[in-house]
């Protein structure tokens, strides 16, 4: 720090500004018609040092790495000061208000909020419930996104509001340290089934929108083993409580991890059975684990967050990647899956992973940069990797290679730990040479070496032959007395709008299809002169696969026709199997990792 030598009338200036850091902003948002998902929102904000002073809605929220039309959802936005008189009011760039009011006069923000969008998790009103994240929902002046922040709802009767913010003053009061405490502290309000219990000591909440086939209690019961898990490996915790928010609900799926909450969507009938309600387990471990790994420390380019604009960072696939890679352990160590249901789930990820050319075309530091701008469909299998098998896979490679070489004593979550301890948001998060350091530390030895093949570049991870040195084989996921062999085109198809037509979704990059010719959006009619429909489609290239084939495509309505020979391989899919007859040596590796 340098030191200050400052005039009287700047120094006085300072201490003015001081005294208005500490003035709170005001939210007010009343559910105006529910049914049609509207709102009216007002901001008071503190007089501002300086004239015309700007207000902001973010384009994106934290969790979802795209920039979003946000501001979209504002109309009749309006200006008055504190004392009601209006104050001319203009936009100047897509989310940007600059009002024409002079220095020192403190002023309201008023708009009408449509509150229709709920998959992307920013906001939805509707008779039922509202589900608020302020980045979609607030506006904010960027000279007060350090003041203190209290909102007020006005529902409808019989409504109950929750968030990870503490309460206020009323039932349906929140009050939040700063902006961005509130933008990471969604609010769900409505009619909510709701649980909680202590862990560890601090309250552990769940509140669930919607009805379905779970049992809130039991999801309770597993919620708390999980975070006593999570808890135990990080040694310390960075919430005081902490809210689970689910969305039983019909199409949304996905969840977003927030600072103390997290906000959780699945369609209402998949919490049961087992095999889909583990998937809720996993996402739910996935998203508590992000309280550390993402929101108490993160890649010092997203401290602070900008919200206006897209925040590049080469080391999202820690972020989101290695979340992946520990919440399926985490399930593991609570005792919520078994041993084989973990594999089970290890192998969906990497049969995907090896199935995606695209991880030789773009590296894991690539990836996380241009998380903002991935392309989809067969585009992204073939051209692209996605950092959450990728972060997920080099987590497996590093937490085995860890573990390999220190006999089992030492692994990932002692990388992790370090990030906790030393390169938290308040210290300014961490770089990539602080994870270097943070391996160096833990392992005795560097790891730039493996950066520049694996994470910079895009060499193979020799995860398999870990895996084998774990006891655990990679084999054909198919039953013992079919010894068929499987006929590989690299084609996947679905049906069209017709279900009776076979259209083409992908084709992977460098297969016997994408030799042939056969792209996305062709329409598989036959084989060797036979129809195929979506549901024969996978049938009939076994039927003929053994030798050369005639296909015939629409493309664009019209007849195209293509040899294709496809290739023998041993099974559709494969798996990771426990290898019965593994060494000591082998079993002592595999206990290490995964008792982790
Ligand atoms: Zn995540």
């Amino acid at each position: 720090m340098k030191p200050i030598i400052k005039t009287l009338p700047v120094f006085l200036l300072l201490l003015a500004g001081a005294a208005a850091a500490q003035d709170a902003v005001h939210y007010s948002l009343r559910i105006s018609n529910a049914a049609q998902h509207t709102a009216e929102v007002s901001a008071r904000f503190p007089a501002s040092a300086k004239a015309d002073p700007i207000v902001q809605l973010p384009n994106w929220r934290t969790g979802r790495y795209e920039i979003l039309p946000l501001a979209n959802g504002l109309r009749a936005v309006s200006a008055k000061t504190a004392d009601g008189k209006n104050v001319p009011i203009h936009k100047t760039d897509k989310a940007t208000w600059q009002l024409n009011l002079p220095a020192g006069v403190p002023f309201e923000i008023s708009y009408e909020l449509y509150a229709n969008e709920l998959g992307l998790r920013t906001r939805h009103i509707d008779d039922s419930h509202a589900y608020l994240n302020a980045s979609a929902v607030f506006v904010y002046a960027p000279e007060f996104r350090a003041n203190p922040i209290d909102v007020k709802l006005s529902v409808p009767d019989g409504w109950q509001s929750r968030s990870g913010m503490d309460k206020g003053g009323c039932g349906h009061c929140f009050t939040a340290a700063n902006y961005d405490v509130l933008t990471d502290a969604p609010i769900e309000t409505g009619i909510h089934t709701y649980v909680q219990t202590r862990v560890d000591g601090k309250p552990i909440e769940l509140a669930i929108w919607g009805e379905g086939n779970y049992d809130a209690d039991a999801m309770l019961k597993d919620l708390t083993a999980m975070v006593k898990s999570t808890n135990s490996l990080f040694g310390s915790v960075p919430y005081r409580r902490y809210l689970f928010i689910v969305h039983a609900t019909d199409a949304a799926r996905g969840a977003t991890e927030h600072m103390n909450s997290t906000v959780i969507q699945s369609t209402r009938w998949s919490f049961a059975p087992r095999v889909e309600y583990l998937k809720f387990a996993r996402t739910a471990a996935h998203e508590f684990f992000h309280t550390w790994n993402v929101k108490a420390y993160r890649p010092k380019e997203m401290v602070p967050y900008d919200y206006q604009k897209e925040n590049h960072t080469n080391l999202l696939w820690i972020s989101e990647g290695h979340t992946s890679y520990f919440e399926n352990l985490i399930a593991l160590d609570a005792g919520v899956q078994d041993e084989q249901e973990y594999l089970g789930d290890v192998s969906a990820t990497l049969d995907g992973y090896l199935r995606t050319p695209g991880r030789f075309e773009q590296s894991a530091n690539e990836s996380s940069f241009d998380e903002w701008i991935q392309p989809d469909g067969d585009r992204h299998q073939n051209a692209s990797v996605s950092i959450y098998p990728k972060g997920e896979m080099l987590g497996l490679t590093m937490d085995l290679t860890l573990r390999k070489e220190s006999g089992g004593s030492a692994g990932l979550r002692d990388v992790h730990k370090l990030l906790w301890q030393k390169h938290r948001v308040d210290q300014g998060g961490y770089s990539e040479a602080d994870v270097l350091a943070a391996l160096q530390k833990v392992s005795g030895r560097s790891w730039q070496d493996f950066w520049a093949r694996h994470v910079i570049g895009t060499e193979e991870l020799p995860v398999l032959a870990l895996l084998k040195d774990a006891g655990i084989d990679w084999v054909a996921d198919r039953k013992p007395e079919d010894g068929k062999p499987y006929y590989w085109t690299g084609l996947s198809v679905a049906a069209g709008s017709d279900a009776e037509f076979a259209v083409v979704k992908a084709v992977e990059k460098g297969s016997p299809a994408w030799k042939a010719g056969i792209t996305a959006g062709d329409v598989l009619v036959s084989i060797n002169g036979f129809r195929v429909s979506a549901k024969s489609a996978d049938a009939r290239l076994q039927t003929f696969g053994g030798k050369e084939m005639a296909i015939t495509v629409f493309r664009r309505e019209q007849a195209q026709r293509m040899k294709l020979s496809a290739e023998q391989k041993p099974g559709a899919a494969m798996k990771l199997e426990a290898d019965g007859k593994a060494t000591p040596a082998q079993l002592a590796l595999r206990k290490a990792w995964l008792a982790n």
